[in-house]
């Protein structure tokens, strides 16, 4: 939260602003095509009442079997899932943010080192897994359907 809070200047972008009071039950996801600095991909997984978070440079694996690096990043506000829009220049993440998948997940396991879940989406859907590697290095594998 503190992390979140801090980075942004709740007067001068348009990104909602955190709150804590969220159902905590919910398992959505959504995927913003974010045009900053370097163009990017955000994954965000609903889990516990926050959206855990990752940057994609190349995007979220499509095929089975395809892994793709992705960053983990600060924990962002339930509330975000539904962010699209411009962040002013000067603001942190300067730049275009749209929303380039969304949907729901179940979740099957996660723990501090690896998060696996179905997605249901319209352009994801299907068995992932996101594998912490070393600092903040995960991978976003698209698994094999058996
Ligand atoms: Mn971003």
């Amino acid at each position: 939260m503190k992390t979140y809070q801090e980075k942004r200047h709740f007067d001068k972008t348009p990104e909602p602003p955190w709150r804590d009071d969220q159902d905590k039950g919910q398992h959505r996801f959504v995927v913003q095509k974010h045009q900053a600095a370097h163009l990017h991909y955000d994954f965000r997984l609903e889990i516990g009442g926050v959206l855990q978070s990752w940057a994609v440079p190349k995007g979220p694996p499509l095929k089975p079997g395809v892994r793709r690096l992705a960053i983990k990043v600060e924990d962002h506000p339930v509330d975000y899932i539904d962010f699209a829009g411009e962040i002013p220049q000067g603001e942190y993440g300067a730049g275009s943010v749209e929303i380039w998948d969304k949907g729901e997940f179940d979740l099957k396991r996660e723990s501090t080192d690896i998060v696996e879940f179905s997605l249901r989406g319209k352009k994801l859907s299907g068995s992932y897994a996101l594998i912490h590697t070393a600092d903040k290095n995960w991978l976003f594998i698209r698994r094999k359907e058996v």
